[in-house]
């Protein structure tokens, strides 16, 4: 099977020849059949991941079909399309698992950074972590659920029920985290990098009421702000766009350094805090949302061989929606 592999930090993937890998016990095997593209991977082609194991092949947004399973796999069938994501393994015994915060346990290894990740042919993967993907969609408008729409829904609920919200970089992740937010009943204000109208006209496509620079400060004071862009100067800027009692989460796994602020602007109860992964609850309950909206993905769909095109397209904040890699040979439906 082809699969496309980070060997060293920093360098393009490689194409490789590999065996098609044999599932071991609890785990099935997997014929892909679309993978997004995640700022994530970025990320990890640029060492900002402390915890990466190379070499691996990356990619946590899988939607494939099951082709066989390893012993003891109980609940899926060959045949059944199935989705994994980033939350690979988790311990089960400590106390972040035993309390409903799977997310944060400190054995946990994700999807395409510790274990081989959905930029290949074929994959294996912990039966227990993988989700179930609602009908009415397909293969590729399904991929960008796994990570953008379930990162993007744990970022929305843990900024609470406020009705005004801001979204900082409308990319894969805005882009449904907006339409979840609009069927909530809630107010959308998108920020975009200066300039960038096609992307705040996107916004606006999507339901915002309203769509501006990063630079800019809303018609109205925010009762949350959701952090998507990479960009540490951006916390300060949401800070001061939200009101006492506000709340700014930040939904990447990486951020160029915050700059400093005056206290005044943390003053009044307005809190900062950050996303970590997921759990599978949050992969079940925004599974079944997404179906019953249903969202809309914006997807670009690339060829599994032209990864790296895929990912230099995502750096230069070309893409419009979700990049996903396509298989050769696998109908992009
Ligand atoms: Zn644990
Ligand atoms: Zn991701």
């Amino acid at each position: 099977m082809l699969a496309m592999v980070l060997h060293r930090i920093g360098e393009a993937l490689r194409a490789e020849e590999r065996p098609v890998p044999v599932p071991g016990a609890g785990q099935v095997l997997l014929r892909v059949a679309a993978c997004g593209v995640c700022r994530t991977d970025l990320h990890l082609v640029d060492g900002d991941l402390t915890n990466a194991e190379l070499p691996v092949v990356p990619g946590h947004e899988i939607i494939g079909q099951v082709v066989a399973l390893g012993d003891g796999v109980s609940g899926i069938s060959p045949g059944q399309r199935i989705g994994v994501p980033w939350l690979g393994h988790t311990c089960g015994q400590c106390s972040y698992c035993l309390s409903g915060q799977e997310n944060l346990c400190p054995k946990a290894r994700f999807t395409g950074c510790q274990i081989d990740g959905g930029f290949a042919e074929y994959t294996v993967a912990d039966a227990r972590y993988c989700l179930p993907i609602p009908d009415g969609f397909d293969d590729v408008a399904a991929a960008p659920l796994m990570c953008a729409g379930l990162i993007g829904y744990r970022t929305l609920r843990l900024a609470g029920e406020g009705r005004r919200l801001g979204l900082y970089g409308f990319g894969a992740a805005a882009h449904i985290a907006v339409q979840v937010a609009r069927w909530q009943g809630r107010e959308v204000y998108a920020f975009t990098r200066p300039g960038d109208t096609a992307a705040q006209e996107f916004a606006r496509d999507l339901g915002a009421v309203w769509a501006g620079s990063s630079e800019q400060a809303p018609p109205v004071a925010l009762d949350a702000a959701l952090i998507f862009a990479p960009v540490g100067a951006l916390v300060p800027a949401a800070l001061k766009a939200v009101a006492p009692g506000g709340v700014v989460v930040c939904g990447g796994i990486h951020m160029s350094p915050i700059p400093s602020f005056p206290y005044a602007d943390l003053w009044m109860e307005r809190q900062i805090r950050s996303v970590a992964n997921l759990t599978r609850r949050d992969g079940d309950e925004f599974l079944a949302v997404a179906g019953r909206i249903p969202v809309r993905t914006v997807t670009r769909p690339f060829p599994l061989a032209e990864a790296n095109a895929a990912l230099a397209s995502l750096r230069a904040g070309k893409l419009t929606g979700a990049a996903v890699l396509v298989p050769e040979g696998t109908s992009a439906a």
